[in-house]
């Protein structure tokens, strides 16, 4: 996929001490087939390459200390530019109910949205109104229905005899008298765009006056997505984007261009059938999730606010000559405790083996069962684990109050420890100048 040829793509320059010219252009060359066989929209990956390559062959980059991570950042950068830099949120009239105007082909995903922002804004305090308005699908009415009862939120209908401009006009109406703060639309969709939905849904405009159109697309369907989506924004206008189906198996291409080519954000997306797979779009973790970095940058600036440099270093030396001792690693733990969940630490570092530190969880109550199980160790126990045998092991269970399996556990996770605190202890110390290594 996508994150794969990115990956590999970057792979060559991570570490560079040295980056030519002509790195960086084999760097880009690849990464442009990579979002083109992505099916992101030509134009955008051209303006793209163009951006990072004039960056990334400037002095600033050649003459860094680190030219391959600055590199790096300058597409994760440039990636998060494209999808519109910042998370682009549903606005709300001044005077209730906000209308929102759901819209898109047949089977994008609009029913199923119009449930899950129904139920996240309800989250947020908001009272919703779902409506139905597809009179021509059979069974559109029932499915919205449906959807609506699992969630406990109303759902308006007058059947499908009704004329849909009338139907969303009586559901303001509605709305109004019963003090909802949310009225959510669920439009007809087609096949394709054709004059007959476009005038359908821009006589609903006219009659209700949405606060928001938003538009529904399945990302599966990659450039088409994209294609859709300007028809659209230059029929009836469009105010955000929700991107379905990202949890399948999508190419990525709608979610890098749609925003370049319409000029409209993405304002959500959908990451499964259930009413709970939806999220809120934010361009900088997609731009990760697509280079399949993690967030090596916060990653970079968690390690330097939690990493005393002065330990470090102390503890680079105990390394280095193998005296790390199970107080140092106690108190490593603390400084970790302090970068917040160890899984989500280990996830953000790219190329990181998780299934090594899998039974690795810090959480509270077992730091405070090591803790007791390293106090039940004699000095030199905690100096020189390798003499813990059998019988010791025994004797730490029961002054500890805990069992000689969990003693066994502590013992071999401190040796998986030790090679990554030598991993943070690097990046504590690299982290003020940047990573050179990764
Ligand atoms: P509509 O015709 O635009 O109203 O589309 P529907 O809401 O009926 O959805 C069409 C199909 O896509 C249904 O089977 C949904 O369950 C499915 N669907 C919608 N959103 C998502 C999503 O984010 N992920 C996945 N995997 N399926 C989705
Ligand atoms: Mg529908």
């Amino acid at each position: 996929g996508l994150s794969g040829k990115l990956q590999e793509a970057m792979k060559k320059l991570r570490g560079k001490g040295r980056v030519t010219e002509k790195d960086v252009k084999e760097m880009m060359r690849e990464i442009k087939l990579a979002l083109l066989e992505a099916d992101v929209n030509f134009k955008v990956v051209k303006d793209f390459i163009g951006k990072v390559s004039e960056r990334a062959v400037g002095q600033e980059v050649l003459e860094s200390l680190t030219p391959g991570q600055q590199v790096i950042k300058i597409v994760h950068e440039e990636l998060i530019n494209l999808m519109g830099s910042a998370n682009s949120k549903v606005t709300f009239s001044s005077k209730p109910p906000t209308i929102y105007m759901m819209v898109g082909l047949q089977g994008s995903g609009k029913t199923t949205t119009s449930g899950k922002l129904a139920n996240l804004l309800r989250k947020q305090g908001k009272k919703p109104l779902l409506v139905a308005c597809d009179v021509y699908r059979p069974a559109a009415i029932k499915q919205l229905q449906v959807v609506g009862s699992q969630l406990g939120i109303e759902v308006f209908s007058m059947g499908d005899k009704t004329n849909p401009v009338d139907i969303a006009k009586a559901a303001v109406e509605y709305a109004k008298s019963r003090q909802y703060d949310l009225v959510i639309i669920d439009t007809a969709g087609r096949l394709h765009i054709n004059e007959e939905l476009m005038e359908e849904l821009q006589n609903i405009k006219e009659a209700v006056r949405p606060q928001e159109i938003l538009l529904v697309v399945d990302s599966m369907t990659g450039q088409d997505a994209v294609n859709v989506a300007e028809s659209f924004n230059e029929k009836l206008g469009v105010d955000g984007i929700i991107l379905t189906k990202l949890d399948g198996d999508t190419r990525g291409g709608a979610a890098l261009s749609v925003k370049a080519v319409t000029g409209k954000p993405i304002k959500f997306i959908g990451m499964g059938e259930k009413l709970n797979d939806i999220e809120p779009f934010f361009p900088d973790r997609m731009a990760s999730r697509i280079l399949g970095m993690g967030d090596v940058l916060s990653l970079i600036e968690k390690a330097q606010e939690a990493f005393d440099e002065k330990k470090a270093l102390e503890l680079e030396k105990k390394m280095r000559t193998q005296q790390f001792t199970l107080e140092d690693f106690l108190e490593q733990m603390q400084q970790i405790k302090k970068m917040g969940p160890l899984n989500q630490l280990l996830a953000m570092i790219p190329g990181f083996n998780a299934n090594v530190m899998k039974d690795i969880e810090l959480d509270e109550k077992k730091m405070a069962r090591v803790e007791a199980i390293i106090k039940s160790m004699t000095k030199e126990e905690r100096n020189n684990p390798s003499i813990i045998n059998g019988s010791r092991r025994k004797r730490i269970a029961a002054g500890s109050g805990t069992t000689v399996q969990e003693v066994n556990k502590l013992l071999k996770e401190f040796e998986e420890m030790k090679k990554m605190m030598k991993m943070m202890t690097e990046m504590g110390k690299r982290g003020k100048k940047g990573l050179k290594k990764f």
